[in-house]
């Protein structure tokens, strides 16, 4: 009974009931593609002609200070906020703007956000489960019977996630960085082709960051998955940042390896000084 009320208490589960859509098409192109969005709330433009184009299989970092405009990039991406002008799209063939937030979870965009939301009282195994249930659009299979495919599949999904071990344990008493890589793992079940995660290294130890960087740097790649993070951890970003892009002002402010931004007048001035006087304060 508790089961079924958590799963009511999670509507996301229910986000997925709607019907198929074709396959994301990156053959000629980028796997995202925004270009010129911009979107004010009461006057205040937040995202100010944003650009930003995301490759197949590509893991990018985006940072900036606090109110550059990464949430809402995420919401806009995610058919949770509509933008007051420009072009979304996903591929070349999926015009974000046209589609609602279920609509663009089911083409494969997966959103990690900051606090894990796992359920508690469910075992890990248990968790991945109801994930590839809430896949298959088909409530009934939670009662049914895993198949093979399916076990399979969690058991891939285990390994990457690194909690084979834990697969009986209730999700209650993980860490907080265990609790994350199984919100990833959840993410996963569904065979995303773009993940978009919300600092994921905050709060973690030392050695939960390092695991975390080794994720999200093997779900990378052609024909896997393209990584989209936001994070403020610096160190992090260094450690897993191919191409880093720094927001500012709703808009690109620099773009390029870690070495060529953090070493651009501008992007000190702007974020790596703020940063400073943060942690000196
Ligand atoms: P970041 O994630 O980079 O810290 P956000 O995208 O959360 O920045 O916010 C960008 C700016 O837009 C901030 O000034 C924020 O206050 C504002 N903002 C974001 N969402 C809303 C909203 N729904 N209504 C009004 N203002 C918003
Ligand atoms: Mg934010």
């Amino acid at each position: 009974m508790s089961f079924i009320k958590s799963l009511a208490d999670r509507e996301r589960v229910f986000d997925f009931l709607v019907p198929a859509q074709s396959p994301v098409d990156v053959r000629h192109g980028p796997i995202l593609y925004l270009e010129d969005v911009s979107v004010s709330f009461d006057g205040f433009k937040a995202i100010d002609d944003l650009n930003l184009t995301i490759d197949d299989g590509e893991l990018r970092c985006i940072i900036g200070p606090n109110g550059a405009g990464k949430t809402t990039m995420m919401d806009i991406i995610t058919g949770k906020t509509r933008p007051d002008s420009g072009s979304v799209w996903f591929g070349s063939r999926h015009d974000l703007l046209t589609l609602n937030e279920p609509e663009i979870a089911s083409l494969g965009i997966g959103r990690k956000f900051q606090k894990p939301t796992v359920f508690e009282a469910l075992t890990v195994f248990e968790n991945l489960e109801l994930a590839m249930a809430a896949d298959k659009r088909i409530l009934p299979t939670l009662t049914a019977r895993l198949t093979g495919e399916g076990r399979d599949r969690i058991e891939e999904v285990l390994d990457t996630i690194g909690l084979v071990e834990l697969r009986h344990a209730s999700a209650g008493i993980l860490s907080h960085g265990q609790k994350q890589w199984l919100e990833i793992g959840m993410l996963l079940m569904q065979r995303p082709r773009l993940l978009l995660v919300d600092e994921p290294v905050a709060g973690m130890t030392e050695q939960e960051m390092e695991r975390t960087a080794e994720l999200l740097t093997g779900l990378a790649g052609k024909g896997k998955q393209s990584v989209v993070v936001v994070e403020h951890d610096m160190g992090f970003v260094r450690s897993i940042a191919r191409t880093v892009t720094v927001l500012h002002q709703g808009s690109v402010l620099a773009e390029g390896s870690m070495d060529r931004v953090s070493s651009d007048p501008k992007v000190i001035e702007v974020y790596l000084g703020a940063e400073a006087e943060e942690e000196v304060a």
